[in-house]
């Protein structure tokens, strides 16, 4: 089963919709694996978006993202990388799709209220970053029997 790192985005919480952004990733079927409330430091905001530490927008996306405080999510399910990837839409809320939490609640590419990890690779890296082995947590749900692997 498929691991994978979520972060709320300040918006996301000055805003009042992590109730409703948690509870479309629940809806999915996505199992929560950790949770915790923080404030990203600029040391986290380069390793976490290293990527992009030299494109135009890196430095209004650290000051954004180290501002206020975020929630970092980790999910588990199937593919589950590529579901939140859908599951959150396209980078820019103007082009996401409506029904999707970008699309649904974004108008400015600034500000797009939810990260997800890109591949299962960025995924492993970007939880490492976030959260202590021991703070994910693995339990069985009886609906974790019906999922069938392919
Ligand atoms: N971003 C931005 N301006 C841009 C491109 C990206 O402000 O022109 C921000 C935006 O918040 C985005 C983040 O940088 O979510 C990381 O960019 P990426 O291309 O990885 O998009 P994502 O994976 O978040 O969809
Ligand atoms: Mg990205």
């Amino acid at each position: 089963m498929e691991r994978t790192l979520i972060l709320l985005k300040p918006d996301a919480l000055q805003r009042g919709l992590c109730g409703r952004i948690i509870a479309r990733l629940e809806d999915r079927g996505l199992k929560l694996a950790g949770m915790k409330l923080m404030r990203m430091d600029m040391a986290v905001a380069r390793k976490h978006y290293e990527a992009h530490v030299n494109r135009s927008f890196f430095v209004g996306l650290a000051e954004f993202m180290t501002s206020r405080p975020i929630v970092a999510i980790a999910v588990e399910g199937k593919n589950a990388v590529d579901v939140v990837r859908g599951t959150m839409g396209a980078t820019d809320p103007q082009k996401a799709a409506p029904g999707t939490v970008r699309g649904d609640f974004g108008i400015d590419i600034a500000r797009n209220l939810i990260h997800g990890s890109d591949s299962p690779e960025a995924a492993e890296r970007e939880l490492a970053i976030f959260f202590k082995p021991e703070e994910l947590l693995s339990y069985e749900r009886e609906t974790d029997r019906w999922i069938i692997e392919s």
